[in-house]
């Protein structure tokens, strides 16, 4: 008898129902991977709003922690109870990957499937168990209360990628714009380099949490001048850095003012592309401006986040807002998707 497994499945738009999926078979170097929490990201907050479309029945879950229950041939290095996060999307096979781009995967959309589904699968650990090539894992140690904090090493990575191409150094002046899970995740990666920060955020309740996170400087765009409040701040330079962390293309044409000559702008958010920003080229050349994209993490800034996590250098139990059961998964995506809400789990 074919032996099932619990899942989660946006069936369509407003609709989350829990299914059963077949347990996934372990191939060669794989191994099998017990989910324990999932976070639900923007992704599947978009995917559930009908604000994404990848296609329906659709099964998420890219930020992840679990254990390892079984351990297939040729795998090396991971045995059976091991703690670990999954990561994703990347075939370690390409150009792209071998030369450490791995954000850039040429193979993204031919990933191996890590279960049977019937629909599209972005990550996959909306099902209890999959099975995984054993060079996606990263071995964790934790101690089994702080797992679920685990659950958030991919969005770490995210902003740990952001940070280092920045590079962001001793002294540095960094505004970031907007203070939702990326805005406060950049804000306590900023601080780790030494940089005096600057949130910008209309919301007054994030302004506020922002405070008690210890940016230098918090900025109300709504009712002040942020150009003004910049030229306070910097005494007319600029800022060194802007992370920009909201999806708004309107916002781009007033960036340049805020930053000092040779600044760099790091369009972190997604942003419709359809929707493209002007941008003064000869402003771009004559004062050596940096406009930098990132999106998603490599292996190893994930391995970093591990880290970080593992070292209590980053407090994520904050950003957890609430651990849902398997049982209440619609009302953990209801819960996720209203405003002012961090980081929704669902445990299995
Ligand atoms: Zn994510
Ligand atoms: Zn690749």
């Amino acid at each position: 008898m074919t032996e099932l497994v619990r899942a989660i499945s946006v069936e369509k738009i407003g609709s989350v129902e829990n299914i059963n999926l077949e347990k996934p078979k372990l191939r060669d170097y794989e191994v099998l991977f017990k989910v324990h929490y999932v976070s639900l990201c923007t992704i599947e907050q978009r995917v559930y709003k009908g604000k994404r479309d990848y296609g329906y029945p659709f099964l998420g879950g890219h930020e992840n922690v679990g254990e390892i229950i079984e351990v297939g041939n040729g795998v090396v290095g991971f045995e059976k109870g091991d703690y670990s996060v999954f990561t994703f999307n990347y075939c370690n096979q390409c150009e792209s990957c071998q030369s450490g781009r791995g954000t850039q995967c040429e193979h993204q959309k031919e990933q191996l499937q890590k279960i049977e589904f019937d629909g599209s699968i972005v990550g996959g650990a909306m099902s209890e168990y999959i099975a995984v090539p054993a060079w996606q894992l990263i071995k964790i140690t934790p101690k089994i209360e702080d797992l679920p904090v685990f659950a958030l090493t991919e969005p770490l990575a995210c902003c740990i990628h952001s940070v280092e191409k920045a590079n962001i150094q001793f002294g540095d002046t960094v505004l970031i714009i907007g203070f939702g899970i990326m805005g406060w995740l950049h804000l306590q990666l900023a601080k780790l380099r030494g940089a005096i920060t600057i949130v910008s955020e209309g919301d007054e309740e994030r302004r506020n949490f922002a405070q008690v996170e210890g940016a230098d400087y918090v900025i109300n765009p709504m009712e002040e001048s942020v150009e003004s409040c910049i030229n306070e701040i910097t005494q007319q330079k600029g800022v060194t850095v802007i992370v920009n962390t909201v999806a708004n293309p309107n916002i781009w044409d007033s960036l340049f003012s805020l930053l000092t000559t040779q600044g760099k702008i790091i369009a972190y958010s997604s942003q419709d592309m359809k929707k493209p920003a002007s941008v003064d080229m000869g402003y771009i050349h004559s004062k050596e401006i940096q406009i930098i994209g990132t999106v998603n993490p490599t292996v190893h800034d994930n391995l970093k986040a591990t880290k970080l996590i593992m070292a209590k250098r980053i407090d994520l139990e904050k950003m957890i807002d609430s651990i849902f059961d398997y049982e209440d998964a619609k009302a953990a995506f209801d819960h996720a998707c209203l405003p002012n809400v961090y980081r929704v789990l669902i445990k299995f």
